[in-house]
């Protein structure tokens, strides 16, 4: 697939936001499949990319293009049919509390349990806290989302965007290498969901955790991240890979951002036609 010259990623030596990351992650020309008993789905096809150290890496394609799969290949729940993906040059062999995500439901939080508690019981498991020390980082990040207050509220009466940030602060309490993202907002109303995205990313000013996010919103990616991979239709193929991080909510109505939604537009869709 010849993606458009003018879109592909520059050299790594003319990025000059960030000489000092590291490879946190590489995906290198992995396949997945699902396999009932009568066939075979092919959900991705041969993709590779890299992550960064501070990286906002956004996977963007249509509905259906294996981008969830390719998050739970990364999260370890996957394994691939070929290629391979290691963290830290580890390759990944099974989920790890140095992978978290963030899921799109709602419903990812224990009902039973109080926000508080849902943020300090992983980092009592997982982490092997004590009561006192996961309470009171719990507590950290619970103030860095701006739910101080809600800390000993149930779930159940929190608004989406709050569910949401409460899952999004048990996620960075556990200070993963790479932060998994799967359309976290997309549930959300259009003005919830625009203030989740200024918030995550003020988040990302103040702690620098490295994303990978996943969307099908070509707005949202430019606004989230700052390299975009472009999937083509199922099965996921990389269209293209591009740098985003110009772009804010600001940029919303100037040209150079309505041209670029534009381009991404055509190459995740009508140039498909053509290229087959
Ligand atoms: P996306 O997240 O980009 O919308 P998915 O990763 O969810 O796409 O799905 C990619 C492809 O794999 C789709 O064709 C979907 O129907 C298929 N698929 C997803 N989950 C399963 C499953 N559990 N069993 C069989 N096929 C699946
Ligand atoms: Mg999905």
């Amino acid at each position: 697939m010849v993606a458009n010259p003018t879109l592909v990623f520059p050299e790594r030596s003319e990025l000059s936001n960030r000489d000092v990351s590291e490879k946190l992650l590489a995906v290198e020309n992995v396949s997945l499949e699902y396999r009932t008993r009568e066939r075979i789905v092919r959900a991705t096809h041969d993709v590779s990319f890299d992550v960064y150290g501070g990286d906002r890496f956004v996977l963007l394609g249509p509905s259906g293009c294996g981008k969830s799969t390719l998050l739970k290949a990364v999260g370890g729940f996957i394994e691939p049919v070929s290629g391979s993906i290691s963290l830290d040059g580890q390759a990944v062999r099974g989920p790890g509390a140095d992978r978290i995500v963030v899921f799109q439901e709602f419903d990812q939080l224990p009902p039973w349990k109080t926000v508080l508690q849902n943020v300090a019981f992983p980092l009592r498991v997982a982490k092997k806290l004590g009561r006192a020390e996961a309470n009171e980082r719990a507590l950290h990040y619970l103030e860095k989302v701006g739910l101080t207050s809600f800390a000993n509220a149930y779930p159940h009466t929190l608004s989406g965007g709050m569910k949401q940030r409460v899952a999004i602060a048990r996620a960075l309490a556990m200070q993963p290498r790479v932060l998994l993202m799967d359309e976290p907002f997309a549930a959300l109303d259009a003005l919830t969901r625009r203030k989740m995205q200024e918030e995550l990313l003020r988040l990302w000013e103040e702690v620098k955790f490295t994303l990978l996010f996943v969307t099908h919103s070509i707005e949202e990616a430019l606004v989230v991240g700052n390299r975009i991979l472009l999937l083509s239709p199922h099965p996921g193929r990389v269209r293209a890979e591009l740098n985003s991080h110009q772009y804010s909510h600001d940029s919303f109505g100037r040209n150079d951002f309505q041209r670029s939604v534009a381009r991404i537009h055509q190459l995740l869709f009508e140039e498909r036609e053509t290229a087959r």
